[in-house]
Order: structure tokens, then C-alpha cells, then sequence
């Protein structure tokens, strides 16, 4: 069902009213995590200003220890929902477990999977059965077959609506967190129908190489970017050291318009 083969023309998705795919370019951005709810407001409202189109938070966080910040939870979801109320913005957040799917289905408008849930298949088969849009993060170690595949999980149980993200893959370099694999464009365009965004924000790790890659991505005919954005990255309660400040990602929309514009 992902496979161009089958569908020649490009997908577009529905995100609340926010189409992606093809000439229409999603803005994700947003903090790590959810952290106060006047916060979140007040950056919302920026980054509406500045460009965005959704917001990201995580309210569920899969932390590499489990003595780091987890997220929220609820209390996340809610506040995320009144960011919606006070931004228009739609909403992405990153549902880990398949315990919290009604909550999510009610809350966001988009679901996020995680790079390290991309081959969770029983978390897949569930968001299958709804019909929210699904941003699909590849997996740190997989190929783009195995991300194709899990696509087609989603797919199977009758959700069209899933949208690609590429957000770095562990190589042997040490020097980036992860390494961005920018050829996913193309290769992901040619096999499916599907969008295919980019966040160069967990590719990089580092808050200096964002600005170029997610310049790579408009210029490599990504169908959009995941950008995390903090107001004090320096206190952020997670990934502080890769997210952009309100300034800096707005001076990149501006980038970015210019470049949209061109290709
Ligand atoms: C995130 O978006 O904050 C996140 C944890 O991403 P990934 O699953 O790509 O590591
Ligand atoms: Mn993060």
C-alpha cells in the first residue's frame, strides 16, 4: 500500500486542515517535552508567528535511562491541547505504549512513533486501526525497506495517512549524535507516494548543524521539517543542546521560505 506501484500519484495528508505532501511543506516545531503549560503557550504563539504550521512536544518520552525525565504523561496531552486552543496549531506527539491510543487518538492530530518504536508492530497494528495521521520515524539501525515495511504495518489495518521522518542513523561517526542520512528523499519519493520530512534536530544532536541540514532537506525535495525549538535551550527538561531558540528558528523560516519558493 506505500508502494508508488501501486499509487502513482503523490499522497497528501490531512493534518487537521494542514495538507502535506508534494507542494505543501509541514513546519514541526516545538520543544523536546512538554514542560509548563504558560511556557508552551507563549512558544507556540512564536513559532506560529514565525512559521510553523504544527507543534511538537512530547508528553510520553523514551529516555535512554529510566532515571531521566519521562515526560508529563496526561497532564501533557492536556496542555498540549491548550496550546491548540491558543495557537490553532495542530498538534504531534510521540505515543509509546498502546495503553494510552484512545487518549491519543482524542488529544493530537498527529501520532508520532518513535525511532525506537518503529518496529513495535503490535503499537503499529493499533494506530493502524485508527485513522489519525502517523509520523513514522525511522529507526536508528534500520534499512529503508524495514521503515517501508512498517509503514505498510500502519497501512494494512486500513491508515493510509502516515508521513516519513528521517532523524539520523547510528553510524560510525561520533562526532553528530546521529548521521543524516539525506538520501532518504529521494529513495523514499521514488519507492512510495508518501511525504517524507526531515528532523535534522536528533540527527545532529548539536544546535549549529541545524540550519544547514534542514537547508539539505528543502533542497533534497523533503515534503517538510521537525525542528525542536526551546525558549532557554540551556534549561530545557530534554535535548536542550540540539533545539534552536525562537530567534534563531525563525531567522531559518525565513531560509527556508526563500528556498521553498525556489525549488
Ligand atoms: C523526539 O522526537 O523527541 C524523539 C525522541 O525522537 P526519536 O524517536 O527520533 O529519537
Ligand atoms: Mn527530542
Amino acid at each position: 500500500k506505500a508502494n508508488r506501484q501501486f499509487h502513482e500519484d503523490d499522497s497528501v495528508i490531512d493534518i487537521d486542515g494542514v495538507k502535506v505532501g508534494a507542494e505543501n511543506f509541514l513546519v514541526c516545531a516545538g520543544p523536546c517535552s512538554v514542560e509548563n503549560e504558560d511556557d508552551m503557550v507563549a512558544l507556540g504563539k512564536k513559532l506560529k508567528a514565525a512559521g510553523a504550521n504544527t507543534f511538537r512536544g512530547g508528553a510520553f518520552k523514551p529516555r535512554t535511562s529510566p532515571y531521566a525525565f519521562q515526560g508529563l504523561g496526561l497532564e501533557g496531552l492536556r496542555i498540549l491541547n491548550v496550546v491548540k486552543e491558543e495557537t490553532g496549531l495542530p498538534i504531534v506527539s510521540e505515543l509509546m505504549s498502546t495503553d494510552y491510543i484512545d487518549d491519543f487518538v482524542e488529544s493530537v492530530d498527529v501520532i508520532q512513533v518513535g525511532a525506537r518504536n518503529m518496529q513495535n508492530f503490535d503499537l503499529l497494528k493499533a494506530i493502524g486501526e485508527t485513522d489519525k495521521p502517523v509520523l513514522l520515524k525511522r529507526g536508528m539501525s534500520a534499512t529503508m525497506k524495514e521503515w517501508l515495511m512498517s509503514a505498510e504495518y500502519v497501512m494494512a489495518g486500513g491508515n493510509d495517512n502516515v508521513i516519513f521522518c528521517e532523524r539520523g542513523i547510528r553510524t560510525f561517526e561520533t562526532a553528530t549524535r546521529n548521521t543524516l542520512d539525506i538520501q532518504a528523499v529521494p529513495v523514499i519519493q521514488k519507492e512510495s507516494h508518501l511525504p517524507i520530512v526531515i528532523d535534522p534536530s536528533h540527527a545532529a544532536g548539536v544546535r549549529h548543524l541545524i540550519p544547514s541540514m534542514a537547508k539539505a532537506a528543502v533542497m533534497a525535495g523533503a515534503n517538510g521539517l521537525q525542528i525542536e525549538v526551546h525558549e532557554d535551550p540551556e534549561n530545557a527538561w530534554s535535548d536542550g543542546q540540539q533545539c534552536l531558540t525562537p530567534d534563531e528558528f525563525e531567522e531559518l523560516m525565513q531560509t527556508i521560505n526563500m528556498l521553498l519558493d525556489i525549488e
